[in-house]
């Protein structure tokens, strides 16, 4: 969640999609303050606009019935059937939130729960058994319709044609309880939580590497080794990805071949571009689908080659934040999904690449961008891994490629060492912001009281 200023353009660089709030509401209300005096956002009512090449778009809102209507008018799909699906979505939510998001898979206690019994009788009806791309065209029968349901499975960096259908749970994020945005921008998410937490006595050591998690000869957490100096601790929290966390901060202990054999999530191409005119056909969040979703996925994920067609995400928060660019300007943020960094994929070619979005962009909203540019910035998979430690830069951890997925991710405490915790993207429930925030709420909770 870092910034980037250039030449009067503000740009948040990595998450710009703020979805349930009130985990972030809570953290205040837990200190005995309220979140409202320190944190402010508003709900956006447009969530997306949505381009296809042959000149149809349509608008996404917050309000479901419109949502519905302007689907069944532009892509003439029945407004009940986009009702349905969305009402089964909060039914997935509904059913699974509390076993699946709110507490570890890997206690007894959790499996003991009513919540779980009833979630695992309704198994059948949660599509884990279909794709989620199967799933939708149970659903749907118009190719735009499924595209924009499929897109989805992106939302935690997965691969539609693989995911299972149990991930049509995430529209119900947008359409249910909303899309919003902090008025000081994402990065304000950040900014006020670090207040909050020096309020409550909290210390920061930024700019320092920890390299190594200590333990004494009975696996027991001692500290942690920076700069060459031990920092004591009983207990150990880490929100580093847990791939590098094993490897580099734990190099006497195997890491578990369930985290090695892990398929990446996908990982992004950003252009940050300062552009000098406005745009009125684009919104916060903007879509510009490919032709080939699923040779667009298949590139992604099998091939792990950049597809020629890709879908290119803008994201433009000075639409709602006005001083987030020079007046009569936009700050874009472009951004592509390509495969995460692992061994062996092909380093990208960011000047013909951005030649395509380009000529994509030229083609759908009908102008030269290039024209406009007046400053760039990029970020590659490898910047990512390189500035957060994301393993070969993905964006959500591993992928939820598989039924097992949610099984296989690293529980949030260590099996071997004790006092040692997992927090973050890579690490249960998954990534995004609302779940990292909630694999804290959840180490939290396993950590016993002084
Ligand atoms: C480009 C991009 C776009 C995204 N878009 C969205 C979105 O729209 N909505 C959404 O909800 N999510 C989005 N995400 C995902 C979301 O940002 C992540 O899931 C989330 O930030 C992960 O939080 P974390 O705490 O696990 O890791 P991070 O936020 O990466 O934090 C880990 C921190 O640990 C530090 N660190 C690493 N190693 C060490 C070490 N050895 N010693 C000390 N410090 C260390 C890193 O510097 C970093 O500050 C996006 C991610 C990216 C990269």
């Amino acid at each position: 969640m870092d910034v980037l200023e250039r030449n009067g353009f503000r740009f948040d660089k990595g998450p710009s999609l703020f979805t349930l709030p009130y985990l972030v509401d809570e953290l205040f209300t837990l200190c005995g303050e309220k979140a409202e005096d320190h944190f402010k956002y508003q709900q956006l009512k447009i969530i997306t606009n949505y381009f296809w090449e042959d000149g149809i778009s349509i608008s996404t809102y917050a309000d479901k019935h419109k949502t519905a209507k302007e689907i069944e008018k532009k892509l003439g799909a029945k407004q009940q059937d986009i009702l349905t699906y969305l009402e089964h979505s909060d039914k997935i939510h509904k059913l699974t939130s509390s076993t699946f998001l709110e507490k570890s898979l890997h206690k007894t206690a959790t499996w003991l729960t009513k919540d779980v019994v009833k979630t695992i009788a309704s198994i059948g009806s949660l599509g884990l058994n279909d794709t989620l791309h199967s799933f939708n065209t149970k659903y749907f029968s118009e190719p735009k319709l499924i595209q924009l349901f499929d897109r989805y499975a992106t939302y935690n960096g997965s691969n539609p044609y693989q995911t299972p259908g149990i991930m049509a749970v995430i529209p119900s994020l947008e359409y249910s309880q909303g899309a919003f945005f902090p008025n000081k921008g994402m990065r304000s998410i950040v900014d006020s939580l670090v207040s909050l937490a020096e309020r409550q006595g909290v210390k920061f050591n930024c700019n320092s590497l920890i390299k190594e998690i200590i333990y004494d000869t009975q696996n027991k957490v001692t500290g942690v080794s920076v700069n060459n100096e031990l920092i004591e601790a009983d207990t150990v929290v880490s929100n580093m990805d847990v791939h590098p966390t094993f490897e580099k901060l734990l190099p006497n202990i195997a890491t578990p071949k369930r985290i090695l054999k892990q398929e990446p999530s996908s990982s992004a191409l950003i252009f940050y571009w300062g552009i000098n005119r406005k745009f009125s056909e684009l919104d916060v969040h903007n879509i510009l689908f490919s032709k080939d979703y699923k040779k667009e996925f298949d590139g992604l994920f099998e091939s792990k080659k950049i597809f020629a067609d890709p879908t290119i995400y803008i994201h433009i928060s000075s639409k709602i934040k006005s001083d987030d660019a020079p007046e009569n300007g936009e700050n874009w943020f472009v951004m592509i999904n390509v495969p995460s960094a692992t061994p062996g994929t092909e380093t990208i070619d960011i000047e013909s690449t951005k030649k395509l979005i380009q000529q994509k962009i030229n083609s759908i909203l009908n102008t030269k961008i290039e024209e406009y540019i007046v400053c760039e910035e990029v970020l590659t998979p490898n910047d990512i891994e390189t500035k957060t430690s994301s393993y070969a830069g993905a964006l959500y951890g591993p992928s939820s490629n598989s039924k097992m997925a949610a099984f296989l991710r690293q529980p949030n405490f260590s099996n071997t060492i004790k006092g040692l915790y997992f927090c973050g993207g890579s690490v249960h429930p998954g990534g995004g912001i609302p779940l990292c925030l909630l694999s804290a709420k959840i180490a939290t909770r396993l950590i016993p009281k002084a």
